[in-house]
């Protein structure tokens, strides 16, 4: 049933000039916010979009969480983002001098990618911003190695592709072998580039 008029009339109308210049501050700010997502939309499509949103965080996205409940289930024991080490690798596994890094195909820059795809707004802009991520990445990588770990980069496109990349990081971890990509070629594991 619907409600009937006054009980549809927003609450906050009736509440003292006090009350209601604190409900229009939250609403300022809540159109900031809108503000902001909408210049998100002007410049991105909306695939792009929910994968920049998603990876604003940069830690715990949905990726890394997958790989982190694929190595636990298989027995792996792991320690998060230890700000000890260069770039906070996602997993660091002592045992085996390992440090996993599971990146977003996105922000980290995937050339060769269907996941990665320059937005056709303000490009210079981008790329140069990504251009950054992934300078920042080879020297973390770098640092990394120089201090005796092993890494893995495990990419966002891998995990989508299913659980062959998971194996070939189980296979890896106690190998002993140097750093690892996975899934070695993009377009290996998704097919022909698209767009
Ligand atoms: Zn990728």
């Amino acid at each position: 049933m619907w409600p009937r008029s006054e009980e549809a009339t927003p609450r906050w109308r009736s509440t003292t000039l006090g009350g209601t210049s604190r409900v229009r501050s939250e609403l300022v700010k809540v159109s900031g916010r809108l503000e902001g997502v909408r210049w998100l939309a002007d410049i991105v499509d909306a695939a792009t979009r929910s994968r920049m949103m998603a990876g604003i965080s940069g830690r715990n996205t949905r990726p890394e969480l997958l790989t982190r409940r694929y190595l636990h289930a298989r027995g792996f024991r792991f320690r998060l983002h230890p700000g000890t080490l260069p770039g906070r690798p996602d997993l660091v596994l002592p045992k085996y001098r390992a440090a996993i890094f599971v990146n977003g195909c996105f922000w980290h820059a995937h050339t060769g990618c269907k996941y990665f795809k320059l937005p056709s707004s303000r490009p210079d802009f981008w790329a140069t911003k990504l251009e950054s991520n992934r300078e920042r990445d080879a020297r973390n990588l770098a640092s990394l190695e120089a201090l005796g770990w092993r890494v893995a980069v495990v990419w966002e496109c891998g995990v989508r592709a299913g659980d062959a990349s998971f194996e070939e990081l189980c296979r890896w971890l106690p190998s002993g072998e140097p750093n690892a990509v996975i899934p070695a070629s993009p377009s290996s594991a998704l097919g022909p580039i698209e767009g």
